[in-house]
């Protein structure tokens, strides 16, 4: 109590809060509201939002400010990223050099999703002294179905991160720990979590200085966090059961798996994890925001990382445990040719090669599809996040392929329906399905 009021009753001005607490709907749990907050007043809460204590709110307006799920000014973070306000008119974004490549610790690149190069990237700064500390995420070790983020200061906590986990994790709540410590740390983080630290980085550039470095991952869509107790009931799995959760698992490109508590091995799905599994999760367990999201490529982070899935005329990946990576700042540059010449990254410049274009799905999703659906869900006065990029000039083919994804995931939007679905397209029936995606592509490979 302070001066007879309950502050936990004080009245808030909302327009003051992040936009989870107006429309939740069109937050990305990125976590920057409650990694930001000078009174530390933000936590986090059910299903990854932000939790408000009112008692402890100066009502500053920061979270707002730095909120990435309202709006999304694309020429202002051109500016606070790369110091001009030419917007990259294409949808890679800015990209001054690519590479293809691994980690040149064997170790490091057997964790990883791809070829381990955030990882490798990260350890190349961490064991120079560049930084002090890595924020970087692992699956939670006491509830192993959701997802936190934390600082690895070591390699053997760089190990435990690797792997993507493609639940909603609040990976910028971590900033109110680095705000009580010293030193500079790099971040691994996707799209949303990178506009999030942009924005942070305008309002706050001194304290952002301490970020020396931002590597991305390219993202077509987080996944709800109860996405991996759900994969677990559909083969009766009881989540008290098992020590780890791996959405990419085993030999790349991995599956899906829970390690139970006595060291069996359960794989979730029967099809193989990119013509199938993660195809179905990014359909019928994307949340809205990610739905409406149209930076697929982590446009403002300093170095972008992607699977290399590239295949050949026979459909074959030319890329096994590869990544891609765009450099995009100067300093992500320098930090890719210090990698390679201290032998922490083996890669090669792919720049003038037509094989780097590996996403066409990929841009079709993101590139095309995300900004036609919000263009169009605008139009018919639902809230969507506001984007200051035109919607690309679409055919009649492009608008009926936008509305057909947007019936599938709308799907997913209730367990009666997802639930049956994904249990059944990942059964061993499914497998039909799979093959003949695989037909029709392989089809295509051989067409090019
Ligand atoms: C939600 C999500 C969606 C993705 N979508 C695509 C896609 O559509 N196309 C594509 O080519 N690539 C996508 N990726 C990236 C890809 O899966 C690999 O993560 C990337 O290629 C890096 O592989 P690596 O072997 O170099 O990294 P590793 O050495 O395995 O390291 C992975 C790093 O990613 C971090 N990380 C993992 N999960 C998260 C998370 N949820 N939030 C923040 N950081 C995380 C880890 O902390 C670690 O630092 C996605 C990743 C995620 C997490």
């Amino acid at each position: 109590m302070n001066g007879g009021v309950d502050q936990s009753m004080k009245k808030i001005d909302k327009t003051k809060l992040s936009i989870a607490f107006t429309n939740k709907e069109l937050c990305t749990r990125s976590g920057t509201c409650i990694g930001i907050c000078p009174t530390n007043a933000l936590s986090i809460g059910k299903d990854f939002y932000p939790e408000l204590d009112p008692g402890k709110c100066i009502e500053c307006g920061l979270c707002a400010k730095t909120c990435p799920g309202g709006k999304v000014d694309f020429s202002e973070l051109t500016q606070t990223t790369f110091g001009h306000n030419n917007v990259a008119e294409t949808f890679d974004g800015h990209v001054q050099r690519i590479y293809v490549g691994h980690a040149g610790d064997a170790r490091i690149r057997k964790g990883g999703a791809g070829g381990g190069v955030v990882t490798a990237l990260l350890w190349d700064l961490l064991k120079r002294g560049v930084v002090d500390g890595c924020v970087v995420t692992r699956m939670n070790p006491e509830r192993p179905w959701h997802g936190e983020a934390f600082i690895a200061r070591t390699f053997e906590e760089l190990l435990a991160s690797q792997q993507s986990k493609y639940i909603i994790i609040p990976v910028n709540a971590v900033l109110q720990e680095i705000r009580k410590q010293k030193g500079r740390f790099a971040i691994a983080a996707l799209p949303c979590q990178i506009h999030g630290l942009r924005k942070v980085q305008k309002e706050k550039p001194a304290f952002m200085k301490r970020i020396h470095a931002i590597i991305g991952l390219f993202c077509a869509s987080s996944l709800e966090p109860y996405v991996a107790a759900e994969l677990m009931q559909c083969r009766n799995i009881d989540p008290q059961d098992i020590k780890n959760f791996n959405f990419r698992g085993g030999e790349w490109p991995g599956k899906i798996r829970a390690i139970m508590k006595n060291g069996q091995i359960r794989n979730l799905h029967y099809s193989n994890f990119k013509d199938g599994a993660i195809n179905y999760l990014t359909y019928l367990y994307s949340p809205f925001r990610c739905q409406t999201c149209v930076d697929g490529v982590s446009e403002f982070a300093d170095i972008s990382v992607s699977d290399a899935w590239t295949r050949d005329e026979a459909g074959n990946y030319l890329f096994q445990s590869q990544s891609k990576l765009l450099a995009r700042t100067d300093l992500g540059v320098r930090i890719m040719e210090d990698a390679i010449a201290a032998g922490s990254l083996v890669a090669r410049d792919v720049s003038d090669d037509k094989n780097y274009q590996t996403h066409k799905l990929h841009t079709k999703k993101k590139g095309l599809n995300a900004p036609i659906r919000v263009a169009r869900l605008l139009h018919q006065g639902k809230a969507v996040p506001i984007y200051d990029r035109p919607v690309p000039e679409t055919t009649k083919g492009e608008l009926r392929a936008e509305r057909l994804e947007s019936f599938i995931m709308s799907l997913g939007r209730r367990r009666a329906t997802r639930f049956p679905l994904f249990k059944f397209l990942t059964s061993c029936y499914g497998i039909l399905f799979v093959k003949i995606r695989q037909y029709i592509k392989s089809r295509k490979y051989r067409k090019k």
